[in-house]
């Protein structure tokens, strides 16, 4: 399309192999050819590409770093690729007002970096904090594992500036926690996926950072004991900063194919639980928590150093991409269902006879259900299955969608689950900001 070469402050991509890598991010799902790539350096270009996007009747895909899951950064026909790499911006953090800024373009690791040079903590973490980017966990709201204590990412932003359809980046929301004249735009924007606009930069909240941390590897004989912690240990008043999983399968696979530390995991099934509250690391608080667990805890380990700590958490990062590598075409889900319900979750997906194996993130009933044989499945019984375990989460009072999001590989799901009324409304306020369609068409809704 001639209309883009002229484009200012930006760098374009346009022959087939070029583009080749924005054609997938890490879910199951590919995508048409785009149009073209395009990277912008600076507002000039946004507002060209929102003129252009609405007088030719194309579409705008952002994208961050390609790590997401539900397909949300895939392009779809007749679409521009926006990728937000070489957005311009220096991270900034503020000690005094307890806050950071940063540009969307900023990797998550760097972010964290940054806060924690000044001693400071900027908790979401999903397990790609290390190669995802600022702006795709915004639009996003990613969890992982410290979202059990620490909540999702949205409840760390205090303002987002964002590129709406008039081509303009206005700026919703103050860098305080105290905010509440009228209701909170910005939030919209949060978890959004780009189909209401694009997120450019934000301000978000930090606090101190916790002075000790207690990591526990918890080995169990008969699996099902652990469905009950979660619930138990909230129950009796301990937070957990996060408390992970691994079900008989998934250990046994890092077990026998994983790295080095791996191979000797203990138990038939495995939790990594971490406290981070002052005192977590005394006697009193393990003996508590001892106390509590009761039988189970027989074969519980505590790291004794950082160095131990970080081997634990080394595994338990590379596990997605460990069954990716050895299963290539599994398609792994997020539901999320009540802490107290995590029992009857399994048990009903044990009627429903999904060949599945799970890991992820207990502590908050978000699993990662995978699904190792869904390539060479046929594709009518795939989708099936797939429901199936969507409607069983629902139906236990959970969601289809934990953290990953609804992209294009959740959508249909999305649609048939959800509220029509909710979904009337989500609607309206897509066409009330995006009357043209042009910001990630065919994602979501
Ligand atoms: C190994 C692995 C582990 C993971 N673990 C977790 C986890 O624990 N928790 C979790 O939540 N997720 C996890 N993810 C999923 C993914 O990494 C996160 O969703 C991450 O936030 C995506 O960031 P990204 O920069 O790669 O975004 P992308 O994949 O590029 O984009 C994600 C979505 O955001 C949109 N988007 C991107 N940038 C912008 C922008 N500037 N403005 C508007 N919209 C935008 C895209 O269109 C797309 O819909 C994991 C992924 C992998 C591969």
């Amino acid at each position: 399309m001639d209309a883009l070469a002229g484009l200012p402050e930006a760098t374009l991509l346009r022959d087939p192999a070029s583009m080749e890598p924005f054609l997938r991010d890490e879910s199951h799902v590919r995508g048409p050819h785009p149009l073209a790539v395009v990277r912008p350096h600076g507002p000039r270009a946004l507002r060209e590409l929102v003129r252009l996007a609405k007088a030719e009747g194309f579409g705008l895909v952002p994208r961050g770093a390609g790590t997401g899951k539900a397909g949300g950064c895939v392009p779809t026909e007749r679409t521009v690729v926006v990728d937000f790499s070489a957005w311009p911006g220096d991270i900034r953090v503020s000690p005094q007002d307890l806050c950071l800024h940063a540009p969307a373009s900023a990797p998550l690791r760097d972010v964290k970096a940054a806060a924690e040079s000044q001693g400071l903590f900027y908790p979401p973490d999903p397990n790609s904090w290390e190669s995802c980017s600022l702006g795709g966990t915004l639009a996003t709201n990613a969890g992982g594992p410290n979202a059990c204590k620490y909540g999702m990412t949205r409840h760390w932003v205090l303002s987002v500036e964002a590129l709406l359809e008039d081509g303009e980046i206005h700026t919703f929301g103050i860098s305080s926690v105290k905010a509440n004249a009228g209701p909170a735009l910005g939030q919209l924007l949060i978890g959004s996926e780009g189909i209401f606009g694009f997120i450019v930069g934000a301000t978000l909240r930090l606090m101190p950072l916790p002075r000790e941390y207690a990591t526990l590897l918890l080995p169990v004989k008969h699996w099902e004991d652990l469905l009950d912690l979660p619930g138990r240990l909230c129950g009796a008043g301990f937070l957990p900063s996060a408390f992970e999983f691994f079900d008989p399968a998934v250990l046994a696979e890092l077990r026998a194919h994983g790295p080095e530390e791996a191979r000797r995991l203990p138990g038939e099934a495995l939790a990594i639980l971490e406290f981070d509250e002052r005192g977590c690391t005394s006697e009193p608080f393990l003996e508590a928590l001892h106390d509590l667990l009761g039988p189970v805890a027989e074969g519980l380990v505590i790291a004794s150093d950082a160095r131990q700590r970080n081997g634990i958490w080394a595994v338990r990062r590379m596990t997605s991409a460990f069954l990716k590598e050895r299963h290539p075409k599994k398609v792994s889900e997020d539901i999320v269902v009540p802490r107290s319900r995590l029992r009857d979750f399994f048990a009903g997906l044990d009627q429903l006879g999904i060949p599945a194996v799970t890991y992820g993130h207990l502590g908050d009933g978000n699993l990662h259900v995978n699904l190792l044989a869904a390539g060479e499945t046929e594709p009518a019984l795939l989708a099936g299955q797939l429901m199936g375990l969507f409607r069983l989460a629902v139906s236990l009072g959970g969601t289809l969608s934990g953290e990953h999001g609804i992209g294009l590989a959740k959508r249909e799901a999305f649609l048939a689950l959800s509220d029509p009324a909710q979904l009337q409304a989500l609607r309206a306020i897509k066409h009330a900001l995006d009357p043209a369609g042009i910001f990630n068409p065919g994602k979501v809704i």
